[in-house]
């Protein structure tokens, strides 16, 4: 088990994710990632294996504008550490990006219906289990209504279908979760993994633990 971080607020999030990490480094791990998500709904992944300073010369913070992002340093438990592997993770046609700190025991048994129906699995982790799961139960909940909900509704929406998801997990986790069509929100749940949130003015941090807060 090991890092994550997130932030949702009015400051450029790559650089603050890049720092987070760095300050979960003493925790160990093979590899890790961020995931960024832009107001015009473009989402920027970018992960390597190895240290963050590897990391770091892929993601080109001054080129980044997004303000909601996550950010993760694996452990390797289901998967060998590749970049394949690492976190984040991206659900359907990618309308959800995740990261998960933990173990999701009954992923084979939830990701065969999920194949059935024609969700390409990209990775050997059992994290990517849940972001399918999460971009399936949302597509259907979108199916059944014409007008997309924004604000308060699409909240509702998103943590109804989270609580769903999860509710299927058997297993540890800490959750950081994003959606392409709603750039604003930031979304955590965990179950026997720690996360810890920062509460500021117009803006929320959320990690694994302290060190990327204080
Ligand atoms: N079980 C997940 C994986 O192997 C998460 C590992 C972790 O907590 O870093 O990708």
């Amino acid at each position: 088990m090991c890092g994550i971080v997130g932030y949702v607020g009015r400051k450029q999030a790559c650089g603050i994710l890049l720092e987070g990490l760095r300050r979960l480094e003493y925790r160990g791990y093979d590899s890790s990632g961020t995931a960024v998500v832009g107001r015009d709904g473009s989402i920027r992944t970018t992960r390597a294996v190895g240290r963050i300073a590897a990391l770091a010369e892929k993601l080109d913070p001054a080129s980044c504008d997004a303000r909601t992002g996550i950010g993760h340093t694996r452990w390797a438990t289901h998967g060998r550490p590749s970049e394949a592997n690492a976190h984040p993770h991206a659900g359907g046609d990618g309308s959800v990006i995740l990261v998960h700190n933990g173990v999701v025991e009954n992923f084979r048994e939830l990701a065969a219906p999920l194949q059935a129906k024609g969700y390409v699995f990209r990775s050997e982790t059992d994290t990517e289990v849940v972001a399918h799961l999460i971009a399936d139960l949302l597509a259907k909940r979108l199916e059944a209504i014409d007008v997309r909900p924004e604000g308060s509704e699409a909240v509702d929406l998103l943590l109804d279908v989270i609580r769903s998801a999860v509710a299927q997990l058997r297993g540890t986790y800490g959750l950081l979760m994003i959606f392409r069509d709603w750039p604003e929100y930031l979304f955590a749940a965990r179950l026997g993994s720690p996360l810890v949130i920062g509460i500021g003015l117009d803006e929320h941090y959320v990690a694994s633990d302290a060190s990327p807060l204080a």
